[in-house]
């Protein structure tokens, strides 16, 4: 098994993770940042980013791919397909105890003395019948990635959220119908994504008050059950694509147990990004922060790399 002795490990290589290897590079910083997937994080998968202040507008991917070179102007360089499987204390936490962190992956070990946690977050389930059967058979999580096989089709997108608004309005201009389902009667998105979906598709039809009560289809989704909450109707709704944006999930499996984390699973941190752990800072969409953007997440990654910096020199 390959062992790395560092003296920062960041896992993730979002725009959090990437903003922060900047800094810890600019810092002069021992490190290693290692990444499960490409390099990238969620925003690959976004039509467009507008609102990055001074990108004025930028399909996600572009951005993403910005942060990178960015990163290799600096000679960073991202461990893809790299990830880690557990975390664990390596003996007594204690000043000076270098490589305190044991980080397994698949078939290497990184020894750390401080971890910048930037895994993030994947979509949620509705966790209704015929769901788990028909991912990847006709639902999706992915519009920018799956809409153009539903061109000319009937497709629903479920939630009231950004995503969920910011997607609808994708795929209105590729399909024959949108149905925008959410459970409330009221939207949670943003004022302009909600001004744009109203005024400006008319192929989007918002059914309120609603909620899938269940996937059914045989070798790909045929319909959906859809159940208005207050009138306490339920009825099919013929659709041969879904897209599920109904919130997140955080990727915190990996230090459970060893930081908190709140009753959502999300990391909790104090303002320099620490967590209850010395030595183990988090940010991003990983961490419980109230808004959750791009540009919040490379705040982050400053704020995370220059209190590690700061806890590294404590230590040594
Ligand atoms: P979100 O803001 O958490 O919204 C999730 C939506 O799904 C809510 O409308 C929620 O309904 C609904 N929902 C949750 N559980 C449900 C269930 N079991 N059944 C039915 N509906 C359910 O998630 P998001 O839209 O993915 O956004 C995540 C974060 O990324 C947010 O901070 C957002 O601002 C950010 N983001 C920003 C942009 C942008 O700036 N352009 C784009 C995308 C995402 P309720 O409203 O009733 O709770």
């Amino acid at each position: 098994m390959g062992e790395i002795k560092t003296g920062l490990l960041i896992i993730g290589a979002g725009p959090g993770g990437l903003s922060a290897a900047i800094y810890a590079r600019r810092a002069g910083l021992d490190f290693e940042i290692v990444e499960e997937k490409m390099s990238g994080g969620q925003i690959i998968n976004t039509e467009s980013v507008e609102n990055y202040p001074g990108i004025r507008k930028l399909p996600g991917f572009e951005l993403s791919q910005k942060l990178s070179d960015h990163c290799k102007d600096f000679g960073i360089e991202v461990k893809e397909f790299f990830s880690i499987d557990s975390i664990e204390r390596n003996g007594e936490k204690s000043k000076n105890n270098e490589h305190s962190f044991k980080c397994t992956g698949a078939d290497r070990v990184v020894f750390t003395n401080s971890l910048i946690i930037a895994t993030g977050a994947s979509p949620s389930r509705l966790n209704v019948e015929g769901e788990k059967e028909l991912i990847g058979k006709g639902i999706s999580f992915c519009a920018t990635c799956d809409g153009a096989l539903f061109r000319d089709k009937e497709v629903a997108v479920i939630g009231g959220g950004d995503t969920a608004l910011a997607e609808a309005i994708f795929l209105s201009k590729l399909v024959k119908k949108v149905y925008l389902i959410h459970r409330r009667d009221e939207l949670r998105a943003c004022n302009m994504l909600q001004i744009r979906a109203k005024e400006n598709c008319d192929n989007l039809e918002f059914l309120w008050n609603s909620e899938v009560e269940k996937f059914i289809g045989k070798e790909r989704l045929e319909e959906i059950l859809v159940r208005n909450n207050k009138e306490d109707r339920v009825y099919p709704l013929k659709v041969e694509g879904v897209f599920l944006y109904v919130g997140l999930i955080p990727n915190s499996q990996i230090v459970s147990g060893l930081v908190d984390l709140d009753n959502k699973g999300f990391i909790i941190t104090g303002p320099t990004m620490e967590t209850s752990e010395t030595g183990i800072f988090a940010i991003g969409d990983v961490r419980n922060t109230p808004l959750r953007q791009v540009v919040t997440a490379v705040s982050d990654g400053a704020i995370a790399s220059m209190y590690a910096d700061k806890f590294l020199l404590d230590i040594v």
